[in-house]
């Protein structure tokens, strides 16, 4: 297998990033080194747009992404070149002004009077619960397709909360740190889109690795070639989850993501050291 043929997926947050202060400079090293062999690197992330490009000028190098659980593909010249696309970005979702517009007309109180949003808090409880500081916050609440909050309930509840957005064509989504209410899209939807115009429009073959820590990762870890998952410092993040061949890593993030994605290129026998 040629290194330009692999795509790493990979969410940010408690993934790639460091649950608690979102550091990732002990791996930067061996990330630059992945994107040097010509592996591509997908961010696909809650984040929003633009703390998904803060990311990269830390890092130094501009990367394609996806934004917001699977809302909008962005920056896809750098996937390939050759691929042609309005805007050079794919829109999965409806606007955000849409999504609170159904969820105030057609939520039941019962379901509604559960949900804390992000936006309606103080801003210390914005930044307690996002684990943000000043300089950062208003980044992630910059958001165009999803409304994040804390839901107030039981399990149960969620299960019922989830299955009626479902029914009036939206989606709950559970990240590391908080819900999120976005359209019918998903990580692992966005993802599809992207490796299908590769092989359509480009008759390419990828071959795809993602690394996932919560539950909105599910839908994108299921439809890879080698899924990874990063164990949380704080809780038991898919324990249960059976899919085949899943690599787990041992350490945490960031130093976790280097273990996952070494193992995961050591059994298609590609080699170099990071
Ligand atoms: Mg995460």
């Amino acid at each position: 297998m040629k290194c330009e043929d692999i795509l790493i997926f990979t969410d940010l947050d408690g993934s790639l990033l460091d649950h608690d202060n979102f550091e990732f400079q002990d791996i930067k090293d061996f990330i630059l080194k992945c994107l040097d062999t010509g592996i591509k690197i997908i961010p696909n992330s809650s984040k929003t747009k633009i703390e998904i490009e803060l990311f990269f000028n830390q890092l130094g190098k501009e990367l394609p992404y996806i934004s917001e659980n699977g809302a909008a593909v962005h920056n896809l010249d750098l996937l390939n070149a050759n691929l042609k696309l309005k805007d050079n970005s794919i829109i999965l979702s409806r606007s955000i002004k849409e999504i609170l517009e159904i969820f105030k007309t057609k939520v039941p109180l019962e379901f509604r009077e559960k949900c804390d949003f992000i936006e309606d808090m103080t801003q210390d409880k914005q930044m307690q619960t996002l684990g943000l500081n000043h300089k950062y916050l208003p980044f992630a609440l910059n958001r165009d397709y999803s409304l994040p909050l804390i839901f107030n309930g039981s399990r149960k509840l969620i299960r019922e909360f989830s299955l009626f957005l479902k029914s009036l064509g939206l989606k709950l989504h559970e990240g590391g740190r908080v819900f999120n209410i976005c359209d019918d899209c998903s990580k692992g939807f966005a993802m599809k889109s992207v490796v299908k115009k590769l092989r359509t429009e480009l008759k390419s073959n990828p071959y795809t690795i993602v690394v996932g820590d919560s539950p909105n990762d599910i839908s994108m870890l299921k439809q890879s070639d080698q899924p990874c998952i990063i164990p949380l410092p704080n809780k038991d993040n898919l324990i249960d989850l059976e899919i085949k061949n899943i690599i787990r890593a041992k350490k945490y993030a960031p130093k976790g993501w280097e273990e996952v994605i070494k193992s995961s290129l050591k059994k298609i026998n590609i080699n170099f050291v990071g």
